[in-house]
């Protein structure tokens, strides 16, 4: 396995702490063959990295349109991810805009919404109670505070947070502005198209 060092964004200190080794490699080029990179792409580009792979132009529209720079570039040492966007929800989470600019920019459709209209999951989280600063009497609601309004996946019941990975959209808004720091909140890839 390789690292690529060379994208757009160096990698922080405080991702470091924040994602991890194991998860720092799945944002990166990988050389196993066959094996596809979990890579977090911005909103509306589906489930289907081939597809998206073939159709992303590699102009960049989407990561000047976003106003809060949370979308990397690969850069020339990722092989065919060269020049595509992804985030990294975990330092920087995507606000998952109403007016979705990322989308709006894309001129290929490779940033497209859903059939409904909406815009699917980039990713899910899964919440670990045990790790909640909940769990040892304190008072915190940051994670439902920083869920984005139009999502609201996180309701507090009885001072304690519980997920609707349903509503989930993956954006890291909680994994990143949760205060523990036994890391709750952890990312997951969405599953391959069925
Ligand atoms: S929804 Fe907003 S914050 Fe998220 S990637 Fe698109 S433009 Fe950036
Ligand atoms: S639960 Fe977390 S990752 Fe899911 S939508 Fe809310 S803030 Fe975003």
């Amino acid at each position: 396995m390789s690292i690529d060092l060379e994208m757009s964004t160096p990698i922080s200190r405080r991702q470091l702490f924040r994602v991890g080794l194991g998860d720092l490699r799945s944002l990166v080029t990988t050389e196993s063959a066959g094996e596809a990179p979990p890579v977090y792409r911005p909103p509306g580009a589906g489930r289907d990295e081939a597809a998206f792979l073939q159709s992303c132009q590699r102009c960049g529209a989407c990561v000047a349109a976003c106003p809060y720079d949370v979308i990397k570039t690969f850069g020339p040492a990722s092989g065919i991810l060269e020049g595509t966007p992804y985030l990294v929800p975990e330092t920087d989470p995507c606000r998952w805009c109403p007016e979705m600019p990322c989308i709006e920019s894309c001129p290929s459709g490779s940033l497209a919404h859903g059939e409904s209209g909406g815009v699917p999951p980039v990713a899910k989280v899964r919440l670990d109670l045990d790790a909640c600063l909940t769990s040892e009497g304190i008072l915190c609601d940051t994670c439902s505070h920083f869920c984005p309004e139009s999502i609201g996946a996180i309701r507090m019941v009885r001072r304690v947070p519980v997920l609707d990975t349903d509503r989930c959209v993956g954006c890291g808004m909680c994994v990143h502005y949760c205060e523990s720091e036994k890391q709750p909140f952890s990312l997951e890839p969405l599953p391959e198209p069925l």
